[in-house]
């Protein structure tokens, strides 16, 4: 099953299912490659430049060079965006190493390949997002910084689908991964936040999390009304006897948890969440508007 779309390769805009990469291109064969996934509302890219700087980051960190600057890649996106046929939807720029010989050494390619997709996304039914997920702990722990940092977006993410191969075997929707000292790192595809004691937590990005775009929105629109907020460390414990439990990311947007390892939270979805979710709300209609005025879209 294809997903409906559109996509920029090549200098020009296709169907999705009819856009096409190179068997040989070390994106497919290694995971060679960064990528960013984008929300659009009322067409506009939002936190546009926060993704783009990361994607920047994140192709630094594997010395690959963007083949356009990020003022080009915001024209693309727009272009991507105008050729979409809803002005709702998701994105998903891709980078990857390029077409090359056959073994792994990322010198052999020549031209990195740049890809920018639109479609829709939904990461989890209406009723989920009403009702909250089930969620497991995963056995599958998050790799360490010495080994791939998990600040770095990469095309390799067979970590976190082993986490959601477990989840998926034990019929839960979403799995939560640990890092090595067994804290409480994120989601397969997304970050996760808990309410204890009217005080709202998520782990710091240290302890192996991807510095997610939402999870800074939701700090920030928190720290902003005043909404008692830190990150913390957080064990497997800290989990089971939160008071609430969410998850952040541009394709989850905000996911209410009901259950984690078969103990259920005690508010779902809670009132934290509920404000927290208005609040994004309100960010996502401002930004709109900005946009539509012609701020706020400015990348370096
Ligand atoms: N962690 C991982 C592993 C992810 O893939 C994502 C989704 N990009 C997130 C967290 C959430 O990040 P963001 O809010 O930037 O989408």
């Amino acid at each position: 099953m294809t997903a409906k779309g559109v996509c920029w390769i090549g200098g020009e805009v296709v169907p999705l299912d009819q856009a096409r990469v190179s068997v040989t291109d070390h994106g497919l064969l290694y995971g060679d490659g960064v990528f960013e996934g984008i929300r659009f509302y009322g067409g506009q890219a939002f936190m546009l430049p926060a993704h783009l700087e990361r994607l920047a980051d994140s192709a630094r960190a594997i010395a690959l060079a963007l083949p356009r600057s990020l003022h080009e890649l915001a024209r693309i996106v727009e272009t991507v965006i105008n050729a979409f046929e809803s002005p709702e939807g998701y994105l998903r720029v891709v980078v990857t190493r390029g077409s090359g010989p056959l073994g792994i050494n990322p010198a052999s390619c020549a031209r990195p390949e740049l890809i920018v997709m639109a479609s829709q996304l939904q990461m989890v039914d209406e009723r989920s997002r009403a009702q909250g997920i089930r969620a497991i702990i995963a056995a599958t722990r998050r790799l360490p910084p010495d080994g791939l940092d998990p600040r770095i977006k990469s095309l390799n993410y067979l970590n976190h689908i082993l986490a959601r191969i477990e989840a998926n075997r034990s019929g839960a929707e979403e799995a939560l991964m640990l890092n090595q000292q067994g804290y409480v790192a994120e989601g397969s595809a997304d970050n996760v936040f808990i309410v204890r004691r009217g005080e709202l937590l998520t782990p710091p990005t240290s302890d192996g999390a991807l510095a997610g775009i939402t999870r800074g929105v939701v700090l920030d629109l928190a720290r902003d009304a005043g909404i008692p907020v830190r990150e913390a460390t957080l064990a497997p414990y800290d989990i089971y006897t939160a008071d609430e439990c969410f998850l952040t990311g541009t394709g989850a947007e905000l996911i209410p948890v009901r259950e984690v390892d078969g103990r259920a939270l005690p508010q779902c979805p809670g009132p934290m969440f509920e404000q927290i979710t208005d609040l994004f709300r309100g960010a996502i209609d401002q930004q709109r508007l900005e946009g539509r005025a012609g701020a706020g879209t400015a990348v370096r």
